[in-house]
């Protein structure tokens, strides 16, 4: 394989940890072991889509290596660059609430790290061509799921919430058969990669497996070897593994307020889709919130149970912390601390659920019975469809001195007008008395006010519909609109007049159509 002298990668994880002894790409069980070797397929055709400029900065990757043909290559796999010894790690994980067994990265494959002034940066490719972790399926992916994976991962980047990145989407120049409604219609759509970036890719799911497959070494040098490298700061501490459990904890519980922030809907928060640095990661059949709808999941898969709805999220990363310290039992045998731990995941949330909403809302004080008119505006949010975004945005418009026909008014682009029943408008008016009557109690200005409102409540997100109109574009060779709403995204919280027409409910026809509400997991 030809190599690139221009970038120099690291392999941290495959120099400290232990290998699958078998060097042969085939898919099988592989025990004793935390990844395996493999090296990218190869593909027919390489060319690039987009890449993330500010991510290529960050990384130290030169510019003009960027607009280079040997880019595309080494983002697809063709090329390695110096350095690169490409693995596939062994994980397994909980699905849908059910240990799953051994899945591993099935069409991941990482390439190492580079290194940056703010530490080890881990490539992988998704969707670069099977691993020994493929099982029934192919190991790549397409056009559709990775734009949605590439924008979506910048959007969050953006907003402020805890990810992993896309430094770049590319065309492999081959096809790929999907079933995309699994209906029994398959049929060939473009294949593509999206390089993902992040400091490690490491899963509750890695440690879960090893711990089923009672292989304590390895589970134990994974454990050091993440708490080493990730945790530095608690590393030589004599209760590090308690610490280590804390802090996943901790930083789990934080990127989940974050989603309720935003009003992102992970969709398969299965547990070997759990980061252990408490960042978002697998962008599957994830979605936004139009309307505020807490029972809504994005994932066609998940409509039985909703398991994954939009306000089960919290208590789901709590069962999966639950699996976590299951798994880490053997070395931590402390049930006491672990379940203490566990529970405090709760008291953590709703302290930090509250702290949040009352800063969507622009209140600074923090006041007996700002929780009941949270939970107040939940229950109002719900009277009639009302779009999760707009709401907050134009919320900070909102003065003391308003009469309820002028806060109509001004809210009024969050609503349908024809569904707004004289029985609404008036539970929407006695919410909006309660909640000037709490912004009479506040000392800032509405000015400050709102300015602090507009750094929490986005303007731009990433609907389900957006992405959408980008893929049928996409799929004919157009990537116009990938650039735009790419560019749009990297300023959710500022005016961008230019994008306003973004800045608007979902349209109509979106609502039923496919790719713009419900998705299935096909990728
Ligand atoms: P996901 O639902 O995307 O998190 O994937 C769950 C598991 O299925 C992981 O082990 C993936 O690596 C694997 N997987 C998903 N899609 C593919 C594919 N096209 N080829 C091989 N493995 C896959
Ligand atoms: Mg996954």
């Amino acid at each position: 394989m030809f190599i690139l002298p221009k970038i120099i990668l690291h392999n941290t994880f495959t120099d400290k940890l232990q290998a699958d002894p078998d060097t042969t790409n085939t898919r099988r069980q592989v025990y004793h072991a935390c990844y395996s070797w493999v090296s990218p397929k190869g593909m027919k055709d390489p060319s690039m889509i987009i890449y993330s400029k500010d991510l290529a900065f960050d990384l130290g990757i030169e510019k003009s290596f960027c607009q280079s043909s040997d880019f595309a290559k080494m983002m697809v796999g063709n090329v390695l660059a110096t350095g690169s010894k490409p693995f596939a790690m062994c994980y397994g994980g909980h699905q849908f609430g059910n240990w799953a067994n051994q899945l591993g990265d099935g069409r991941a494959i990482n390439l190492g790290e580079i290194q940056t002034p703010i530490g080890h940066m881990n490539l992988q490719l998704k969707g670069a061509g099977p691993t020994q972790y493929s099982r029934t399926a192919d190991g790549f992916a397409v056009l559709r799921s990775s734009v949605r994976e590439f924008l979506c991962s910048e959007a969050m980047f953006y907003l402020g919430v805890p990810t992993t990145r896309a430094l770049s989407l590319t065309l492999t120049g081959e096809d790929v058969m999907r079933d995309m409604m699994y209906n029994g219609n398959a049929a060939y759509e473009k294949g593509a990669v999206v390089c993902r970036v992040a400091p490690t890719c490491i899963r509750f799911g890695n440690f879960e497996l090893l711990s089923v497959r009672k292989d304590y070494e390895n589970l134990k040098h994974l454990l050091d070897f993440t708490i080493k490298e990730y945790f530095p700061e608690i590393s030589s501490q004599k209760d590090k593994y308690i610490l280590f459990f804390e802090s996943v904890s901790a930083s789990t519980c934080k990127m989940i307020v974050e989603w309720q922030r935003v009003g992102f809907v992970h969709g398969v928060m299965n547990t070997d889709n759990m980061s252990i640095l408490g960042q978002t990661i697998d962008y599957g059949p994830y979605g936004w919130l139009d309307d505020y709808d807490p029972n809504w999941t994005p994932n066609t898969t998940d409509l039985p149970g909703k398991r994954y709805r939009f306000s089960n999220q919290p208590l789901i990363a709590q069962w999966n912390i639950m699996q976590l310290a299951n798994a880490l039992y053997e070395i931590i045998p402390d049930e006491t601390t672990l379940n203490q731990i566990i529970q405090d995941f709760k008291l953590q949330y709703e302290t930090e659920y509250l702290g949040m909403m009352c800063k969507k809302l622009g209140l600074s004080l923090n006041i007996d019975g700002d929780g009941n008119l949270i939970f107040d505006l939940e229950k109002m949010l719900q009277l009639t469809e009302t779009d999760f975004t707009i709401f907050f945005r134009e919320l900070s418009k909102i003065e003391v001195s308003m009469s309820l026909p002028q806060i109509l008014n001004i809210m009024k682009p969050s609503y349908y007008a024809e569904n707004l029943s004289e029985e609404t408008l008036r539970e929407i008016y006695t919410w909006f008395i309660s909640y000037q009557n709490r912004l009479k109690m506040e000392n800032q200005n509405s000015i400050a006010r709102k300015t602090i409102m507009n750094q929490v409540n986005p303007k731009y997100i990433l609907r389900n519909y957006m992405s959408q109109l980008a893929i049928e574009e996409a799929n004919q060779g157009k990537y116009d609109l990938i650039h735009e709403l790419h560019e749009m995204l990297k300023k959710p919280y500022d005016d961008q007049p230019k994008y306003e027409k973004w800045y608007a409910k979902r349209p109509n026809w979106a609502k039923e159509k496919v790719g713009c509400s419900m998705l299935s997991c096909s990728s």
